[in-house]
């Protein structure tokens, strides 16, 4: 009995489940559809849900493309502040080459590094520990607060003196996108006039125009005998990335000591047909260095994939290029002319 009238209270509880489960098809009626698939947001990267933590293949990938040994000793103990604050378009790459410039210090023994995502830590008090100030594709007007005039004029005067009073800022691919056009008031404009002509002239440039990644381009060696391309070993290589093209009138080798740059002859028609308005003197360049005051700038074009970071001869330019600009690996930075360079 008791089993028997369990079977019954059973059938009494479930049949309304099932019934509601399976609803009766209507005649004529095309069948129930499964819901359609939310794309799910990433969960790492700088575009993703935890914009400020890489994705691990991308870490494991770099970590083991690390060069094993700094090229120059350091002076004394080094240390690097990355800020990694997107004003504008944010990279996927930030938080990789955060994680990069903290892995070649520590591996190499030649810096250490901790990255801010604040651009309140750009003060002269903050600054006075550091050595040197890592742009990580810093878009946009990045040390600005609109509301508080007085804070964006202070930060912008420690950000200037910093280098001019001896030390070091290098910048990676959107380093160079950053106040431009009309950014400061609508961050995803770009070319145009520069807003901020003294941070424009130190980082040697501003963005105008990319091809898309992945392009491919042949990167020359302008300067082989700098300690900065050693690893190149004054051959050419091709690399596919977004690749920057500076505006006309922000970017010139009286500014700057040219490393790298593409090597526009072997570039297709199809590819150079894409870039409106080119640069009169086909002067593509890609990394340069540069003395401001008494400090040293050291900048490099690409870095927008994560690829990059996984590339062992870049690691060990943005490497090298770090200490230049520290001041502990020394290099030939007078700017060579135009004409010097045969770019007529
Ligand atoms: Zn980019």
């Amino acid at each position: 009995m008791r089993s028997r009238f369990a079977v019954f209270v059973l059938a009494l509880t479930v049949t309304p489940l099932l019934a509601h489960q399976l609803p009766v098809q209507p005649p004529g009626q095309p069948p129930p559809q499964p819901p359609a698939q939310v794309p799910t947001q990433p969960t790492c990267g700088g575009r993703s849900s935890n914009p400020r933590t890489a994705c691990q293949p991308d870490v494991d990938r770099m970590m083991a493309a690390l060069p094993e040994k700094a090229p120059a000793k350091p002076q004394k103990p080094r240390k690097v502040l990355v800020l990694a604050r997107a004003a504008g378009y944010v990279h996927s790459s930030i938080p990789l080459a955060a994680k990069t410039i903290e892995a070649l210090g520590t591996k190499t023994g030649a810096w250490t590094a901790t990255t801010t995502y604040d651009a309140a830590d750009i003060n002269t008090e903050n600054l006075r520990q550091y050595d040197l100030v890592f742009l990580d594709n810093t878009t946009g007007c990045f040390l600005d607060d609109p509301n508080d005039a007085q804070a964006t004029a202070s930060r912008r005067a420690a950000l200037l003196a910093f280098i001019r009073g001896g030390k070091g800022i290098a910048g990676i691919h959107a380093a160079s996108d950053s106040y431009h056009g009309n950014q400061c008031a609508s961050p995803m404009a770009s070319a145009g006039d520069p807003l901020w002509p003294e941070f424009n002239k130190m980082i040697g440039g501003y963005f105008k125009f990319h091809w898309n990644n992945p392009q491919l381009v042949t990167v020359k060696i302008d300067d082989p005998k700098s300690p900065l391309t050693a690893m190149f070993h004054g051959a050419e290589f091709d690399i596919h990335d977004e690749t920057y093209v500076f505006a006309n009138n922000s970017f010139s080798r009286d500014n700057v000591r040219v490393l790298t740059s593409v090597n526009y002859d072997k570039m297709s028609d199809a590819d150079k047909a894409k870039e409106r308005d080119p640069r009169p003197d086909h002067d593509y360049a890609l990394s340069w260095i540069r003395r401001e005051g008494n400090g040293r700038l050291f900048y490099e074009a690409h870095g927008h994939d994560e690829s990059i970071y996984a590339n062992r001869a870049m690691l060990e330019h943005l490497l090298a290029g770090i200490q230049y600009a520290l001041g502990d690996l020394k290099a030939d930075d007078t700017p060579y002319s135009s004409a010097m360079n045969g770019y007529l």
